[in-house]
């Protein structure tokens, strides 16, 4: 951590919120999209992804190289790459390649590496179209690139530095084996919970076990609209009304909306209205959460 963060336990930044390809949709011309066009600000959203203390990315994005710049992010310095899955909305070959010597990068930090098996396997296909040669799992590209993976599976929870990381199936999908994550460090504890299906009877039995400070949940759409491996807005609030009745959150945990499509949702400022009645807010690209 930098020394002017070492009075702050936690800091999170999201850096991208969207759903899909981005919000406005390239091609959309609905209203929401429409009406992102003009607003801009907090209606335009990168592809979702978050960091943790400048130093644990949360999801390699396409979109990262923009983030990084619009928020003074050097990427560089990232230790930790913690992946939910491999759908391309999270991660990027393309970057990640740049770590190769071929591309000349200089002075690379270490990255440490947490996702599922699924997940491992599917980032190799993507990374081995950029070059075919390229193997994930191989020690000699790991030194190349000055990586290092670790496999984790459901309620698997690794102490890595100053965090505890735990895994949670997030049943979005299967194939890949699909996680999110509690990360928790300095008494202070995060779900990062994007993309989520649902929390299955399992996974809130180890939820349980936490006290989180700050939740942040799947809200690809809006209530009503749910076309498939992710949750809604009703969903969301179901989920925060289940965490406070099981002493899980209270009423100080901070309760974030992400991965925002234009499917039944709406300007950030029309959602944020919505949330706040049901305790909880919309996220925007660059919003930064102090724990
Ligand atoms: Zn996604
Ligand atoms: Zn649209
Ligand atoms: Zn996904």
């Amino acid at each position: 951590m930098e020394k002017n963060e070492k009075n702050t336990s936690m800091k999170l930044r999201f850096l991208g919120t969207a759903a899909a390809t981005s919000m406005p949709l390239v091609f959309c011309n609905c209203e929401i999209c429409k009406q992102a066009r003009i607003n801009k600000g907090k209606d335009f959203r990168k592809r979702t992804s978050a960091i943790i203390n400048n130093e644990m990315l949360i999801d390699l994005s396409p979109d990262l190289c923009s983030m990084a710049n619009l928020y003074d992010i050097d990427l560089g310095k990232i230790k930790c790459l913690l992946q939910t899955h491999s759908h391309s909305d999270h991660f990027d070959g393309g970057h990640f390649i740049t770590r190769w010597s071929e591309y000349a990068t200089k002075n690379l930090t270490h990255l440490d590496i947490f996702c599922s098996n699924g997940t491992a396997n599917d980032i190799n296909h993507r990374v081995k179209e950029e070059e075919p040669t390229f193997d994930l799992f191989d020690k000699g590209w790991q030194k190349d690139m000055n990586f290092q993976l670790h496999i984790l599976k459901h309620n698997d929870s690794i102490k890595y530095n100053n965090y505890e990381i735990r895994a949670i199936n997030s049943l979005h999908d299967d194939r890949i084996e699909a996680l999110v994550y509690i990360v928790s460090s300095n008494n202070k504890k995060i779900l990062y919970g994007t993309d989520l299906l649902e929390i299955s009877s399992e996974s809130w039995d180890i939820l349980r076990k936490y006290k989180l400070d700050l939740v942040i949940l799947d809200q690809t759409y809006g209530e009503g609209f749910n076309n498939g491996g992710h949750l809604d807005a009703g969903k969301v609030v179901s989920i925060i009304n289940k965490m406070k009745k099981e002493n899980i959150i209270n009423e100080n945990t901070l309760v974030y909306a992400t991965h925002i499509s234009h499917e039944g949702n709406n300007t950030h400022e029309k959602m944020e209205k919505e949330a706040i009645q049901n305790g909880y807010h919309i996220a925007y690209d660059g919003l930064e959460i102090q724990l």
